[in-house]
Parts: C-alpha cells; sequence; structure tokens
C-alpha cells in the first residue's frame, strides 16, 4: 500500500512537518464521457495529508493534471485526474492516511481526536474521510465487529 502512482518531484520540511509534492507519470486518459483521447491541459495542486512518516506529519502536495476533452460537444469537457489508490475523490486524507486512521482505534484504542493530532488536521477532515470506512463503504480492512468503543471527540 503506499502511492506508487506518483513521484516524488519535491520533499521539504515544513513548519507542521513533511510536504512531499508528487505527480503521476505521464500517460494517456481517455475523457470519462467518450473515451475520446484527452488533451493534458494544466496542473491543479492539492494537499492531502498522508500518513505519518518518523512520527512527523505529511503532506502530499498532488499536481494533479487537469485534461480537457477536444469533442465539442462532450458534456464533461474538463475534468482532474483521480486516482482512489491515492486518495478517494474529494478527501482531504490519502487511502493510507485513512487506513492508518482506522486501523489505530483497533490496536490501540485511539480517539479520533488522536489520530487528528498525529495527522496535523482537523477534526472534520479525519471524520469526513474515515465515515465512509467505518460504515464500510469505502476502502478498508474489513469491519470493525471487535470495536466496543470509537472515541469521537468535539463538535462532530
Ligand atoms: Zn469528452
Amino acid at each position: 500500500m503506499g502511492l506508487a502512482s506518483l513521484h516524488v518531484i519535491g520533499l521539504k520540511r515544513a513548519r507542521r512537518g513533511l510536504v512531499a509534492t508528487m505527480r503521476s507519470a505521464p500517460a494517456l486518459m481517455g475523457c470519462r464521457s467518450g473515451g475520446v483521447v484527452a488533451d493534458a491541459h494544466s496542473r491543479v495542486e492539492v494537499d492531502v495529508v498522508d500518513a505519518p512518516a518518523m512520527g512527523r506529519p505529511v503532506r502530499v502536495r498532488w499536481r494533479m493534471r487537469r485534461w480537457v476533452c477536444p469533442e465539442p460537444a462532450c458534456p464533461v469537457s474538463s475534468f482532474v485526474e483521480q486516482d482512489e489508490d491515492v486518495a478517494a475523490p474529494r478527501s482531504r486524507l490519502t487511502v493510507r492516511a485513512c487506513l492508518g486512521a482506522v486501523g489505530q482505534p483497533r490496536t490501540e484504542h485511539a480517539s479520533v481526536n488522536g489520530i487528528r493530532r498525529q495527522l496535523r488536521c482537523g477534526l472534520r477532515t479525519v471524520w469526513d474521510a474515515i465515515r465512509p470506512i467505518l460504515a464500510g463503504r469505502g476502502r478498508g480492512p474489513g469491519s470493525f465487529d471487535r470495536v466496543a468503543i470509537l472515541g469521537v471527540h468535539g463538535h462532530v
């Protein structure tokens, strides 16, 4: 499990941890609407919270490719790359950060607030990302059958 489809193009130490700037390798992309080969247009930077590394919070600055469909009548016209191995669409956490977060309450009885502190992000950010996994709708390591109490604190 990791971010194998992305390449690190920069790494810097920031006040709040490490920032890894990453992007995907060049590839052909078909338009979601009709399958026409789309044209690479630009990149959009999106910061997602990754699993901590060596005890430090990590952010992935994902330089997502924006694609434009060359078909004039296409209802999609443009779209941004997605990779559900990296992060669910619109999620602010990487998949591995989510799996680490939902694994902790099982193994260490950690609270969501504790996870938030480790990842150094907001409670809502953590909760929005892991809620689909806990509900069994997203990717994740099975059910939470053995969890008696999941510590959720704050205004969620
Ligand atoms: Zn199209």
